[in-house]
């Protein structure tokens, strides 16, 4: 499958973004002439617009990211995060397959080296994979510099490439927040950002309903919906895979197939 490349219809927004960024103290040093309060208004818009683009996790801001694609169908992406994991992944293919449904696991590069017989199963199973990062760094992910940005793509994608014509597509930063480096890595090495419309805060929320009901009340279609596998394993094991289950029945029951959507369905 070829690589998709989104348009890059962000780029005035990254543009004016930086553009302003560099503006500001020289704006704050002329307006401090006058008013030393007046003068601080520049800086401080101006890192509220940065922080912005970079912790609003689907911000186009800083470039493109995909949060849907193009269909008439009843049909919707389903995305799960953060594994592979030997307590989840298997149970959740088992579901999949139930339910006659496709999707794309973000995977972390870590554990796709611990486990490569489950990114095997993965994709022998008819599903994708896409690269979530070598090392998931999630608290540090917004503040990476343009080489460990560049790392944790290249670390991760070269753990999945399963052949020279297959590498991983799509990318998918840790939490969802990307700095302005991020864009630039991923243009050139042909992949895409992809975000999400649905989600259940499975993360967050305990009870697999409120997660599903989460997830059913804003799927709709073309949409992009991210679930989680790997997490609270100690306290919960079955959390995951229900939170899944319910899903999938409630997709079923309206009607929504799961598929993994074609390139020329993506961008604009
Ligand atoms: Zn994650």
């Amino acid at each position: 499958m070829q690589p998709v490349v989104p348009e890059n219809n962000a780029n005035w927004t990254r543009r004016a973004l930086l553009g302003f960024a560099f503006v500001a103290p020289f704006l704050a040093l002329y307006l401090g002439r006058t008013n030393l309060v007046i003068a601080l208004a520049p800086l401080f818009v101006s890192h509220v617009l940065l922080l912005y683009a970079t912790l609003v996790p689907n911000s186009q801001w800083w470039g493109p990211v995909f949060r849907s694609f193009r269909t008439t169908e009843p049909e919707v992406w389903l995305t799960i995060d953060d594994g592979p994991s030997p307590e989840h992944t298997t149970k959740i293919l088992d579901l999949l397959e139930r339910f006659n449904a496709r999707a794309t696991f973000f995977v972390i590069g870590t554990r796709a080296e611990k486990y490569p017989h489950l990114i095997t199963e993965i994709l022998s199973r008819g599903h994708e994979i896409a690269n979530h990062t070598f090392t998931h760094p999630s608290a540090m992910f917004w503040a990476a510099g343009p080489s460990r940005v560049a790392a944790e793509i290249d670390l991760c994608a070269e753990l999945l490439r399963s052949g020279p014509d297959r590498p991983a597509r799509f990318f998918r930063a840790p939490a969802g927040l990307k700095n302005l480096f991020v864009h630039p890595e991923l243009q050139r090495r042909k992949m895409a950002l992809v975000g999400w419309s649905a989600r259940g805060f499975d993360t967050v929320r305990r009870d697999p309903a409120n997660v599903a009901k989460g997830i059913l009340r804003t799927a709709k279609p073309g949409g992009i919906l991210l679930l989680h596998e790997g997490h609270r394993i100690a306290k919960d094991p079955e959390f995951n895979p229900r939170c899944l289950q319910l899903t999938l029945s409630g997709l079923a029951e309206r009607g929504y197939r799961c598929v993994i959507p074609q390139p020329e369905q993506l961008g604009s």
